[in-house]
């Protein structure tokens, strides 16, 4: 395995820092009586603080995952986790993190909130991973490298092969965002964790789950990494309702139909939508998403929008000129869609 130590690559102030201690944090065990926290006594269950580790959730986050609860954080969505590994890491207005261009848009806001710079290598034409572009753009000032994988909005997988070659290549962290790792066919990088101690994998809740409402992402890594997250997070992260929800909504059977349903509907929307003439071209997805080339992209995304359709346009994002980015919605959903766009 290959080495690597977190207290090197970890903002000197950060490492130095006392995080915060809760009440809850500072009392383990069984008692009857609070009153360690200035909770108000009344209006049980919601006057007490809720659990700062999101311990039961995380039980059960990891028998379904297959990850042990020390390599798990959880966070307010996975864009917590997003930010707060550009403050641990990447000294403002010094040090940088890499990233693909087009990617998920949240990588490069969270590095201009922390004022950290955002170095943003072309994807191919293919919308593959261009590694000796990559791997030319990191110097010493490099920290972090967001990957998204299936990518949003190209819908296509980067590649096992070529992510672990900048997971052996490059010294610092490898972030491989897996928001829609539930709708590819191909593996996710949690089972190699224990192989990459720079490896940060973000999931969530939010899409094959259909929790977006929760707001529930998870960070998977080694425990020294998920140690320092830990350490700069808000106390109380995750609220009570969605600790709860979560609990209630991670039903594997439950996911996996729901799953099987948008995947179906998929090859019967990719279909339909290809036989449409404005369509020009459909690119191949591992995600729930198509990325359709219909030639005037503005103009076809305001005539659906007088149609009470909203897609995303992505004309304006690299590689993507003429692109509308299409979610799998319901067979219903789409027939509306696959109609609006038959009759323009
Ligand atoms: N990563 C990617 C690639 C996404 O597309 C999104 C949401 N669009 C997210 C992360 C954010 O997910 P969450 O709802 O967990 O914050």
């Amino acid at each position: 395995m290959k080495a690597f130590d977190v207290n090197v690559w970890m903002r000197p102030n950060i490492r130095a820092m006392q995080p915060y201690s809760s009440a809850r944090d500072e009392f383990h065990g069984s008692a009857s009586v609070f009153l360690d926290a200035n909770e108000n006594p009344y209006n049980a269950p919601y006057n007490r603080y809720p659990d700062p580790m999101q311990w039961r959730l995380k039980e059960r986050i990891s028998e379904i995952k297959g990850v042990p609860v020390e390599s798990i954080f959880l966070g307010n969505g996975s864009d917590e986790p997003i930010d707060l590994l550009l403050r641990a890491f990447c000294e403002p207005g010094k040090e940088k993190m890499l990233t693909t261009d087009p990617t998920y848009g949240m990588y490069q806001v969270a590095a201009e909130v922390n004022n950290v710079a955002c170095v943003k290598v072309p994807l191919r034409e293919d919308f593959s991973l261009d590694l000796p572009a990559l791997l030319a753009r990191i110097d010493d000032a490099t920290k972090l490298i967001y990957l998204c994988s299936p990518n949003n909005p190209t819908g296509n997988s980067l590649g096992h092969d070529v992510i672990r070659e900048v997971l052996r290549r490059f010294r610092g962290i490898v972030v491989v965002d897996e928001a829609y790792i539930d709708f590819s066919a191909g593996p996710s990088f949690l089972r190699e964790l224990s192989e990459w101690p720079n490896l940060v994998v973000l999931q969530t809740l939010s899409k094959a789950w259909g929790c977006a409402a929760i707001r529930l992402g998870m960070a998977f890594a080694s425990p020294e990494i998920i140690g320092v997250l830990n350490k700069i997070k808000y106390p109380y992260n995750v609220n009570l309702l969605t600790q709860e929800k979560a609990l209630e909504l991670l039903d594997e059977d439950r996911m996996r139909t729901q799953l099987a349903q948008i995947l179906q509907e998929r090859t019967r929307l990719c279909r339909d939508l290809s036989a449409i003439p404005l369509v020009r071209r459909i690119y191949p997805t591992d995600a729930n998403f198509l990325l359709v080339d219909v030639g005037d992209a503005d103009g076809v995304y305001h005539k659906l929008v007088e149609e009470g359709i909203i897609v995303r346009n992505r004309n304006r994002v690299t590689l993507c000129r003429g692109c509308l980015r299409i979610t799998v919605g319901t067979p219903e959903e789409d027939d509306r869609l696959l109609e609006a766009l038959k009759n323009m």
